[in-house]
């Protein structure tokens, strides 16, 4: 019989980082992830054999760089617990920086909100959940997100509208915000290499990484209602283009906003009023 203590040393040996060795054995034993602190006082407690087997298979998947959210098929965004796996990308901490200041234009009664490139769903779940009143679309150009946004609003009772589209294409609304977590890599970044778990087409957007922001900025002038704003997530050294892109897009104030880690994440701007 292995307890749950020599499981972690086994799986420090793999080369799991301890904190991942916790969740992981927490998932194996079906606890939550809040129970770090009983794990550790409880660990002389032993595995059953298909536990351990378990257990060892997810400490090889996240060894081979599978991400962790994927083993465990769900990761915290915004306060929301999302189910996510190989079809869409895991999403990160730096993209409640678009939450945060799309909240902050979310203001008025009822304003038609879209995110493009959804993914999982976290961006328009994210502000359905935050303020109720608006009137959150969402679109992904794969069916295989779609199916996993559309889970994760059913699961959390949000009432977010799911399309399939390439960006603006087919939308004849004008919307007050339109966001997007779009692919911002460069097709030829070394840092993709570590990515390789993750959908390409969520990550790579050409040979300078601004494919689909360009497509973007473009079409948003198109569908946004007068004083409406777009707000991107953008690549760590990318903000002083798409600034620029927006500007000579026609959009006004444009701006960016740094993430928690201090980078310039993202940039936004005020399509002006008409007249
Ligand atoms: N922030 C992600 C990364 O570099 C990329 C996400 C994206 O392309 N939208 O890991």
């Amino acid at each position: 019989m292995t307890t749950w203590a020599e499981a972690l040393v086994q799986a420090a040996a793999l080369g799991v980082q301890r904190l991942d060795a916790h969740l992981l054995l927490l998932h194996v034993l079906g606890l939550e992830a809040s129970g770090r602190a009983w794990l550790i006082a409880h660990d002389d407690s032993s595995l059953t054999l298909a536990e351990q087997h378990r257990f060892l298979q997810s400490c090889s998947s996240r060894v081979a760089g599978k991400p962790l959210a994927y083993i465990v098929g769900h990761k915290e965004f915004f306060g929301l617990d999302l189910l996510v796996d190989s079809r869409v990308l895991v999403p990160r901490p730096e993209t409640e920086t678009l939450v945060d200041w799309a909240l902050e234009l979310v203001v008025s009664d009822g304003p038609r909100v879209l995110d493009l490139g959804t993914g999982s769903g976290a961006i328009a779940l994210a502000i359905k959940s935050a303020r109720p009143g608006a009137q959150v679309e969402a679109v992904d150009n794969s069916a295989d997100a779609l199916n996993v946004a559309r889970l994760n609003a059913r699961r959390l009772s949000l009432d977010v509208t799911f399309r399939q589209a390439s960006w603006l294409a087919g939308s004849t609304d004008f919307y007050d915000l339109i966001v997007a977590n779009p692919p911002y890599v460069a097709q030829d970044d070394p840092h993709l290499a570590a990515l390789t778990h993750e959908p390409l087409a969520a990550l790579a957007a050409g040979p300078d990484g601004l494919a689909d922001i360009r497509s973007i900025v473009a079409q948003a002038t198109t569908r946004l209602a007068a004083s409406g704003c777009l707000l991107l997530e953008h690549g760590w050294d990318q903000a002083p283009t798409v600034r620029a892109l927006l500007t000579a897009a026609g959009f006004r104030a444009v701006t960016s906003r740094r993430d928690l880690a201090g980078v310039e994440r993202c940039s936004g701007g005020t399509w002006p009023e008409l007249g």
